[in-house]
């Protein structure tokens, strides 16, 4: 965050009255970019201007003098700041909005040379975001708080443009994992905290996004209060029963909402208490291994959300996000949605109905956020009456079907559905049909909906007809056929003629023409008559306006005050369109309804890759070979072998996404899916598979592995992708042997693990739950053939060498590499080698005579021996060990 304020001008009292004014807000808001309202522009100073000109790419000009120096000056256009604004944000700036709080006249009035009144209105981050512009429709956008007392932490989160908010009482070595989950664009904390150890490689990772604040704003009793405070209430116990470090974390988020609000709170629903163990942990790493929201590349194209997406709302994308994110743990909450997804499965018809009325629902969410701040327009007013017009017909489709009754979460969502006819008959008799953005804009109010508004408005259009009469009538009356009236925002209303008609305009008293000015093309001319009408024009379209913006104020109490109901019938109707879209998802990819309970089994029959096989069929590359899977008590860690492109990875990948999407409460792509709820998930790849990140070092493998090796319990699942890959054949077949024997012992779960060493194999019959896998391959005409197949029993080689050929080495190097490999195969590896480099054929005069042949282990023996010191009793013992030997190597 580029902060300026040091190097503003030292000597304010120099500063004319306007800078004056801009330096006391620039010192009050020093880690923002302040926009400064000068007429139709927001206007950027000093080190501000040079930083936006710089990041939104446009000129650097200069106003005036200050001390002697340039004033560096910047500029957006006011009723276009918003894109700027949106550039800004995205580049991590924070914004204070500073706008003119009267205007010219209202300042005048207070007498002399007077500046106009500015402040501050608000200050726009990145986790403070309410406007469709700035915002990504279909992802959520979280303000994050960690609070801290007696040693605990909290973690509270608050999308403030939907009033979703949460709190979570978290352990520091679970806090990385949680904000992976939550994805926060800004993080508040409590600046001791940053030198909080064990903490440092969390905040490095999220070094753009925090916002380190004087620990007094973490204050927990003042956090409790200001709750109470908020949600009016004596006591916060109807929430749920929250600790200390809870309160000072909601308590910050809060007071930084107001903060940044200067003062006005958008509707906030009262804080959810996340439960810790309610969603399946996964960490980081294993979060982006999984390419979960996000491919590899960082891209949502690729990742399973983008696959499994089918939701028409934004409000629907982000709740399915939000779930993908944090699959339950509980298999009767998982159950639950399951149904509601069965049920659109079922009734095809009623699927179709419910999605088609979906896509007229507009974000009605964000709509009642922005209205509760102010912020809102008609356009907001609208998106609730259709929004909830929709909701009603989606509650009436509902509840005219057949003879099962649609399950809970289905019922519950058309109860927040109801009672909305009120408000939506009110708005929809109150909106015109042609809307503005703003509420300034005037004539959203319908007509027939106020009395005094339609007579102002008549009076308003027939004042205008009257200029149409007196336009005709001057023409007539001056024989100028091209006399016209017009209109601009400085002369109000004028006659115009060409200067050759001036003269039949005779001017000065008693000559009803009175001149106003005189251009190249034209000369102006106004009237006492036209001037009446003028301001009676001005004065209804005034008075007009005012009608409408209370009207305006009292649609928006009207809504605010069933702020909660409209709130719930908006998280309805995401949560229909999750569970619809989901249905729909499976119904066109034929995915099956998966069985989650508190066993440990994990029995997947005719499993497959969701992202790999819509990718596969999407250019046509071949039919996906679907895969089993069995992780019973007996038969719970996988030892999976084959040479490179067989399919390991994707086997391995496609079991936790099935996980995955069972546990987030999806049908699943696979024949059938039975699963004993996953408490923890983890993925690790081999340090060459991850270079995506740029940081593909074998620590980084290593580090990744003991945390699983550390943290795996009985009923986590993990994947171990050619872990040990890394570094040198026999230091990364030791590692992996080792992790495998660990995994089996102490870890005791389910666990599948792909390797290329096949030497590992020989565990199985040492541990008794490791089963052998290898992807099998047919040999054909001297190559290989992938079959993508998963069979039981180990692989008898690692057909690297097939993979080279077909990969198009040089036949020499092939042959060599076989002979090579023929050679290690044959066991006593160290010998080989000595013989290989013996016999290199393309160096071998260069390597001939030069290594000096290694004495034998007899004749270091007798080296070692000196027969004047031995007793005869000695000697004939060497004898015997000479003897001994000579056997071992004959
Ligand atoms: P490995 O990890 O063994 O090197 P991958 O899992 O990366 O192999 O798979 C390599 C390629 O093989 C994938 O990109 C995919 O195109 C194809 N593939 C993998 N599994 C299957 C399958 N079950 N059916 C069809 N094609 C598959
Ligand atoms: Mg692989």
């Amino acid at each position: 965050m580029p902060d300026s304020s040091d190097r503003l001008p030292e000597n304010a009292a120099a500063a004319t009255p306007m800078m004056a004014q801009y330096l006391d807000v620039k010192r009050a808001h020093p880690d923002c970019l302040v926009f400064y309202r000068m007429g139709d522009f927001f206007e950027l100073f000093f080190e501000d201007a040079v930083a936006a000109a710089k990041a939104l790419d446009i000129a650097l000009t200069q106003r005036g003098k200050h001390n002697g120096a340039e004033v560096p000056m910047c500029g957006v256009p006011a009723h276009s700041h918003e894109a700027y604004l949106a550039r800004l944000i995205r580049q991590g700036f924070k914004v204070a909005l500073c706008d003119q709080v009267e205007d010219a006249a209202e300042a005048k009035k207070r007498g002399g040379k007077t500046l106009v009144r500015r402040s501050v209105v608000r200050v726009v981050t990145p986790g403070t975001l309410t406007e469709d512009q700035l915002l990504d429709a279909r992802r959520a956008n979280y303000l994050a708080a960690l609070g801290d007392a007696g040693g605990a932490l909290a973690l509270a989160w608050l999308d403030m443009s939907t009033g979703e908010f949460s709190v979570e009482p978290i352990e520091p070595q679970r806090l990385a994992a949680a904000l992976a989950r939550l994805d926060p664009q800004e993080l508040l904390l409590p600046d001791r905290l940053l030198q909080r150890e064990g903490l440092f490689e969390t905040w490095a990772e999220f070094k753009q996004r925090l916002t380190p604040l004087p620990g007094s704003r973490f204050d927990s009793e003042g956090g409790r209060l200001r709750l109470q405070r908020f949600y009016g209430v004596a006591a916060l116990d109807g929430f749920g029963a929250f600790g200390r470090p809870e309160w000072a974390a909601m308590g910050a988020l809060l007071d930084y909402v107001e903060l940044t609000q200067k003062g006005k709170l958008p509707r906030i629903a009262p804080p959810r208490r996340f439960v810790e163990g309610s969603v399946l942990e996964i960490d980081a790493a294993t979060r982006r291994n999984l390419e979960l929201v996000q491919s590899l590349s960082g891209e949502r194209q690729g990742s399973l959300a983008a696959a499994i997406d089918r939701t028409l709302t934004g409000a629907g994308a982000r709740l399915l996000g939000a779930r993908i994110a944090a699959p339950l743990t509980d298999p009767d909450a998982i159950g639950a949605r399951l149904d509601a997804v069965q049920f659109f499965v079922t009734d095809e018809r009623l699927r179709a109905q419910v999605r088609e009325r979906l896509r007229k629902v507009p974000d009605i969410g964000r709509a009642l956020t922005r209205l509760s701040l102010g912020r809102g327009g008609p356009r907001d007013l609208a998106a609730l009456r259709d929004g909830l017009a929709a909701g009603r017909e989606i509650r009436r489709t509902l509840g005219t079907d057949g003879l099962a009754g649609p399950p809970e979460a289905v019922t519950a969502a058309m109860r927040a559905l109801e009672h909305h006819d009120v408000l939506i008959e009110r708005l929809a008799a109150s909106l015109a049909p042609e809307l503005p953005l703003l509420p300034r804009d005037g004539g959203f109010i319908a007509k027939g909906v106020a009395p005094e508004l339609d007579e102002l408005r008549t009076l308003r259009d027939e004042s205008r007809r009257h200029i149409l009469n007196l336009e005709a009538g001057y023409r007539t009356e001056t024989g100028v056929a091209s006399l016209k009236i017009r209109h601009n925002n400085v002369l109000g209303y004028y006659i115009e003629v060409t200067p050759a008609h001036a003269d039949k305009f005779p001017i000065g008293a008693g000559h009803r023409f009175i001149h106003r000015q005189t251009l190249a093309g034209a000369v102006r001319f106004t009237t006492v008559e036209l001037s009446e009408l003028e301001s009676k024009i001005l004065t209804a379209a005034d008075k007009a306006l005012a009608v409408e913006l209370a009207l305006f104020e009292a649609l928006v109490s009207e809504v605010t005050q069933r702020a909660d109901a409209v709130a719930a019938a908006a998280e309805a109707l995401a949560e229909l369109d999750v569970a619809a879209g989901l249905a729909e998802l499976a119904a066109e990819r034929r995915w099956s309804r998966p069985l989650v309970d508190r066993s440990l089994a994990f029995t997947i029959e005719g499993g497959r890759h969701p992202v790999v096989e819509a990718a596969l069929e999407a250019s046509q590359a071949g039919p996906f070979a679907p895969n089993d899977c069995d992780l019973a008590e007996d038969r719970r860690l996988w030892l999976l072998t084959g040479p490179n492109m067989a399919g390991k990875s994707t086997f391995l990948r496609q079991n936790a996404l099935i996980a995955v999407l069972a546990q987030v409460g999806s049908f699943v792509p696979a024949a059938s899916a039975h699963i004993g709820a996953v408490d923890r998930l983890f993925s690790r790849v081999g340090a060459a598979d991850d270079l995506a990140r740029g940081r593909s070092t074998f620590m980084v493998e290593m580090v990744e592995t003991a945390a699983i090796l550390n943290q795996a319990g009985p009923r986590s699942f993990v994947i171990l992708d050619e872990i040990g890959r890394g570094t040198a054949t026999f230091d990364g077949l030791s590692i992996a042997w080792a992790a495998l024997e660990h995994l089996h012992e102490v870890n005791r779960c389910r666990a599948l693990f792909a390797t290329h060493y096949h030497e590992l194999t020989a565990l199985a019959s040492k541990l008794s739950a490791l089963k052998p896998h290898s992807m099998r391959i047919k040999e054909w005409q001297g190559g290989i053939v992938f079959l993508h197949e998963v069979a039981a029993g180990a692989a008898d080689r690692s057909y690297g060498i097939h993979v080279a050929k077909l990969a198009g080495l040089p036949a020499a190097v092939i042959q060599r590499a076989e002979a090579v490999l023929e050679l290690l195969e044959k066991g006593d590896q160290a010998g080989a080698l000595a013989r290989l480099a013996d016999d290199l054929p393309l160096f071998s005069a260069a390597t001939k005579g030069a290594a000096p042949a290694q004495p034998s282990a007899i004749e270091a023996a007798l080296a070692e021996i000196h027969p004047d010191e031995l007793t005869p009793k000695e000697a004939l013992e060497a004898l015997y060990r000479l003897k001994a030997l000579l056997r071992e190597a004959g």
